[in-house]
């Protein structure tokens, strides 16, 4: 591709347009915006990073970006697992990191207006100041607001509220080049023609800067209990879960794991979960706000899990117990990373389809030999596949690591599901992506592409190539 070097001229421009505070050229400040949260995953540096402070700055940055053919790529926290944030032709990295604002909690509207840079623990704090709470709930709370409608994030309670889309009603957006868009407000429903809005969230940064969220809030459940089910092992576990489901339950959340890997995070983090001599483990959480009809839920999916198999059920009720048993789960990424090198595939199959796709994963990576865990959304059918190197050479990783993946996001495919559940396209699953979407999906979607960036400066090479 194409594109302007950035040169002195260029930097001391930016310096003039938004102010030298607001521009990074370091080099050494400049690597920590060259990668994401993603081990496996390729990084590079940029050439200079802004950290504009409102939105007209933002524009100014994409007009002279644009003018001058410079690629500009986006950031929130960069805890991405798609390498997403990641400056593939260098230039510009717009991190929005001074962007942090909650600007309006509207509690007759139940709506919060947000800059994009505001983590997404802040917020969750300041809203439970008022009573409120924030649905969506990726797992890494440090991410940005930003970065999470960026990539349409998930979470652990997707099974009852799904991702993050379901909770914007409005974006402002900025073109690359450089007009704003006003896109929903604090409505709760439109029928006004194609909804950019949507088209906006799941993007990635390759459509337009979000640089205000109009967000979706409710009133804080009163009620939330746990239940720790141990299970002899993982097929057991994973068909329970439809089973659930059928009943016309809705957990908060149902997140299953194995004891291997149970065992491995509680020898790192030196701590204990209640029971861990299981092969496999549902961890489902439960919401509401009347205490009978919350324990009746609760007592059916203890006997359901009683009558699939399960050893036993725990039930946590304390906030203390509960949030033992959350974050150590919270935790498993960050011990498995620190550990080992390791990669993770996002699929998300038919919750029916669930055990089998597990099944597959572990036969093709036993083909492969490649050790590979479990772990995952359970409730919404989003398995995280994590892929160990362990004891593999260098060079046997990186030639065993591509072809597990392949198999593994065409096995997704074939059982009905689709390859990325929450963690977006980014540049890692790039090339699989014709396997989900046909030739012409991808020319409707570089068309599209082409009329917000037609000189596709924003986040170049991420999603498809042009
Ligand atoms: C331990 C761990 C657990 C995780 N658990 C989950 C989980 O449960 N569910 C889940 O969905 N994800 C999870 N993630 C992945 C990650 O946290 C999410 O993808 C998150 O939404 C990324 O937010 P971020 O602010 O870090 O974005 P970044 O990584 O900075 O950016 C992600 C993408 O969004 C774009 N972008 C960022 N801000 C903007 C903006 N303002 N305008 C336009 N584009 C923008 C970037 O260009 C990039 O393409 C996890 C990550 C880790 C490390």
């Amino acid at each position: 591709l194409n594109y302007r070097q950035v040169t002195k001229r260029t930097i001391s421009c930016l310096q003039s347009l938004i102010g030298d505070d607001n521009v990074l050229h370091d080099p050494d400040e400049l690597i920590y915006y060259s990668g994401d949260e993603n081990p496996a995953g390729i990084s590079a540096k940029p050439d200079v990073v802004v950290t504009p402070q409102n939105t007209q700055q933002v524009s100014q940055v994409l007009t002279f970006a644009n003018d001058h053919r410079i690629p500009v790529t986006f950031r929130g926290q960069g805890t991405g697992l798609s390498c997403g944030a990641v400056p593939l032709y260098g230039g510009i990295v717009l991190s929005f990191e001074r962007m942090n604002r909650i600007l309006e909690i509207d509690e007759d509207n139940l709506v919060a207006i947000v800059e994009p840079g505001v983590v997404l623990l802040t917020l969750r704090e300041e809203l439970a100041r008022y009573g409120l709470f924030y649905p969506a709930d990726p797992g890494e709370r440090t991410s940005a607001i930003g970065g999470n409608v960026a990539t349409n994030a998930g979470g652990m309670n997707g099974v009852k509220y799904g991702n993050t889309r379901q909770y914007i009603v409005g974006l402002e957006a900025v073109l690359a080049s450089g007009a704003v868009l006003q896109l929903g407000g604090k409505t709760l429903k439109r029928s006004t023609g194609y909804e950019l809005l949507h088209l906006v969230v799941g993007s990635e940064g390759t459509l337009a800067a979000i640089t205000k969220v109009i967000l979706r809030v409710m009133k804080e459940p009163q009620r939330v209990i746990t239940l720790y089910v141990p299970f002899p092992n993982l097929t057991a576990a994973i068909a329970t879960v439809p089973q659930i489901i059928r009943e016309k339950i809705t957990p908060t959340a149902i997140e299953f794991m194995e004891q291997e890997l149970l065992l491995m995070v509680e020898q790192q983090v030196d701590q204990r979960m209640p029971h861990d001599g299981a092969a496999a483990y549902l961890i489902i959480r439960l919401d509401g706000d009347e205490e009978t009809s919350l324990y009746k839920m609760g007592e059916a999916v203890a006997d359901l899990c009683l009558a699939r198999g399960a050893e036993d059920v725990l039930i946590a009720e304390s906030r203390e117990a509960q949030a033992r048993i959350w974050d150590l789960r919270g935790r498993f990424y960050e011990v498995l990373k620190s550990t080992n090198i390791l990669d993770t595939v996002d699929a998300v199959v038919p919750i029916s389809q669930i055990a089998e796709y597990i099944r597959l994963g572990k036969q093709i990576s036993k083909k492969y030999g490649l050790t590979i865990h479990g772990l995952g959304h359970a409730g919404d059918g989003n398995v995280h596949l994590m892929l160990l190197k362990d004891t593999l050479s260098d060079t046997a990783w990186s030639e065993k690591l591509p072809k597990t993946k392949q198999e593994l996001h065409e096995a997704a495919v074939a059982l009905g599901g689709t390859i990325s559940g929450e963690h977006g396209i980014g540049f890692e699953k790039k090339k699989y992506l014709p396997l989900i979407a046909s030739k012409d999906e991808l020319a409707i979607m570089r068309n599209i592409k082409h009329v917000f960036d037609p000189n596709n400066i924003l986040n170049p090479g991420k999603i498809f190539d042009i």
